[in-house]
């Protein structure tokens, strides 16, 4: 298994290139360019936007979180089986348009009144940033 280092996403430069209502930055996916979320929708998770994980086949992924990814499908149910992140169920997510594989949803079990109930962690490889 080659593990590729890749260039974490500088959040600040990301959040410097907002631009005015009207020019609204979009994360599109890789194959079909439906859109799935907006550089606007970024969020930490953690203390991080990316997180390198491997799943229990031995597959490497980097994903950035987001609040909302409103091209992000849910195609499973839910279940917290190896899950990366604790206190957190996953649901398989997919493109919208093309139904490739994109990332996870992570619902919070039990979640806090003060604590966000959800994020996407969706695969960096999979999407096209602005
Ligand atoms: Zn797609």
């Amino acid at each position: 298994m080659l593990l590729v280092c890749r260039q974490a996403i500088d959040e600040e430069t990301r959040q410097e290139s907002e631009t005015a209502p009207g020019e609204e930055k979009v994360v599109v996916c890789r194959l079909c360019s439906n859109v799935v979320t907006r550089p606007a929708h970024q969020t930490t998770v953690d203390s991080a936007f990316s997180h390198t994980f491997a799943n229990p086949h031995g597959h490497v992924f980097e994903i950035g979180c987001f609040t909302r990814a409103e091209g992000c499908v849910s195609v499973s149910r839910p279940s917290s089986e190896f899950t990366w992140f604790p206190g957190y169920s996953w649901e398989i997510g997919a493109c919208s348009v093309c139904g490739a594989h994109i990332g996870w949803k992570f619902s919070r079990i039990n979640p806090p009144p003060s604590s966000p109930g959800l994020f996407y962690g969706l695969i960096l490889d999979k999407l096209i940033f602005p």
